[in-house]
């Protein structure tokens, strides 16, 4: 099994190009922000606590996305390798990851970082609110705090990876194409 960490800012295109590095590996694809919304969407207890967190652009606990990750992880033991889109994002939420990997005996193979601007960000978010109805989308108050909150809890997982000679970054600003050709580069470095 392979598992890849795809890595970065909110807009960065993650769910793009892990939706095409799905197709081209056979991996299966596990985005936290899509299991949170449809739990949302089926209102369940957990999408109900989640709701008003995410439409603010703060993050919802730990132990719920592990929650949810977990047990993705474990309905699929026939997959051969997953692509974690939005997760992990926090220091804990990487730690209790790792463990839970090594009890299943499994472990990251590479994270793949996508590269963009704080401005590239703003573009995109604002460009994605045209297409699709996320409330996190609308305002710039929000989008600005996922930045900052990415800044601040997300980023130092570069140096968590970094340490464990699994991070490796890609730059974002080119067309869906150019960033996925260099994406499937990396992966099949990192398959060998
Ligand atoms: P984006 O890439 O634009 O941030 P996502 O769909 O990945 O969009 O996430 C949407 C929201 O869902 C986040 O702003 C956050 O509130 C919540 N969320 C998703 N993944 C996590 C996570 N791993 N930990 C905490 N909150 C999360």
């Amino acid at each position: 099994m392979k598992h890849f960490i795809i890595f970065g800012p909110p807009g960065a295109g993650k769910g793009t190009q892990a939706k095409l590095m799905v197709e081209k590996y056979n991996l299966r694809h596990i985005s936290t922000g899509d299991l949170l919304r449809a739990e949302i969407k089926a209102g369940t207890k957990l999408g109900q606590m989640a709701k008003a967190l995410i439409d603010d652009g703060n993050f919802v606990p730990d132990e719920m996305v592990l929650k949810l990750v977990k047990s993705e992880i474990a309905h699929h033991p026939d997959a051969s390798g997953f692509v974690f889109d939005g997760f992990p994002r926090t220091t804990t939420q990487a730690s209790a990851f790792e463990s839970y990997l090594k009890s299943l005996g499994m472990d990251v193979n590479g994270v793949i970082s996508i590269i963009i601007s704080d401005e590239t960000v703003m573009e995109r978010i604002h460009h994605r609110a045209l297409i699709e109805d996320r409330k996190d989308d609308m305002k710039d108050e929000i989008i600005r705090n996922r930045i900052t909150t990415y800044h601040a809890k997300t980023e130092p997982l570069i140096d968590y990876y970094k340490k464990q000679e699994k991070y490796h970054e890609i730059d974002g600003e080119g067309t869906i194409e150019d960033i996925f050709a260099k994406i499937s580069l990396l992966i099949e470095r990192l398959s060998r």
